[in-house]
């Protein structure tokens, strides 16, 4: 069990990052839903003992990590959205050298981990080519398989689907599923899908703060009979956006949908909708940027 309490963090620019979060989060895989900028690298990289709160704990299974980083370190997959320069080695050559620095000693164990994982990130048929030359989704999944090594008992990945095409994204569903079933997994994402299609639980973090955060069944079910539906004139949008709560505009063939968060039918037109995890992220950042 992971515990977040109190987080906060104001970087040197005065930006404040997180604003007092506190969260609990328990074996599976935990979504962290949020645009861009509402703090889910740094409070990734706070956990991976990466970088200092200015206030706050976190402890793993009662221990305080900030105090004792290498309570987390030792038994830590961290992928970084942003991983900087590979060294012109060969993908296996760089798995093999980080399993070892990950304490994987034994070279028969190493080698079938490290061609196991290949494997499973999709990259065993180009494992001789240098990871400097592979595509942006072959760099993300190499990222993936590196953080499996040494089979780690709490996994960070932030924002791990950003790169991947469809196919790329579903096999990184699939991957993930039947890793968190035993241990922690800290998904950051802004992609609501990642989240429905993985997470048995969930936050949403917007400017810093958690808005939001359980099973993404339950928020959904609040919002039953609260979403509500209409095609309309394009030229009619900004009329709609004063008048109610438009949580989403979308445009779909020359059409306008807006969809609409309200306890009762806006007016006549509008159909009622069975409400996703889409419109829950959505009414929240619309409530959120409302209260601001
Ligand atoms: P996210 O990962 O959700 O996009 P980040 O944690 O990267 O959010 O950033 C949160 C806020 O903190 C942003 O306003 C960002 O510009 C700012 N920020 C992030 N890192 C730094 C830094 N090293 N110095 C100053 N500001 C930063
Ligand atoms: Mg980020």
């Amino acid at each position: 069990m992971l515990t977040i309490r109190n987080l906060s963090k104001t970087y040197p620019n005065g930006v404040e990052a997180l604003k007092s979060v506190s969260l609990d989060i328990e074996t599976g895989i935990f979504g962290l839903l949020g645009p861009n900028g509402a703090g889910k690298s740094t409070l990734m990289k706070t956990i991976a003992t990466l970088q200092e709160p200015s206030h706050g704990q976190v402890s793993f299974d009662n221990k305080d990590i900030l105090k004792n980083p290498n309570v987390v370190r030792s038994c830590l997959g961290y992928l970084p959205q942003e991983f900087g320069v590979y060294p012109k080695i060969s993908a296996y050559e760089l798995l093999n050298h980080i399993a070892i620095l990950k304490g994987v000693l034994n070279d028969a164990a190493r080698k079938e981990q490290v061609n196991a994982l290949l494997q499973q990130t999709n990259l065993y048929d180009v494992r001789k080519k240098s990871v400097s030359t592979y595509s942006g989704g072959m760099k993300q999944r190499f990222g993936i398989a590196q953080a499996l090594l040494g089979n780690p008992n709490l996994i960070i990945v932030d924002e791990p689907t950003a790169g991947l095409d469809p196919e790329e994204r579903n096999r990184f569903h699939n991957l993930f599923s039947e890793i968190g079933e035993n241990i922690i997994v800290i998904l950051s994402t802004h992609i609501v899908d990642d989240v429905s299609q993985l997470c048995p639980n969930m936050a949403i973090l917007v400017d810093g703060e958690v808005c939001v955060n359980g099973r993404p069944s339950s928020l959904i079910d609040k919002l039953n009979g609260n979403i509500w539906r209409k095609v309309v004139d394009k030229d009619q949008v900004e009329q709609y956006k004063a008048k109610f709560n438009v949580i989403s505009t979308r445009f779909i063939v020359g059409e306008t949908q807006l969809t609409i968060n309200s306890d009762i039918q806006p007016e006549l037109g509008f159909e009622p909708v069975q409400p996703d995890l889409e419109d829950v992220y959505f009414s929240t950042l619309s409530k959120k940027i409302k209260t601001n």
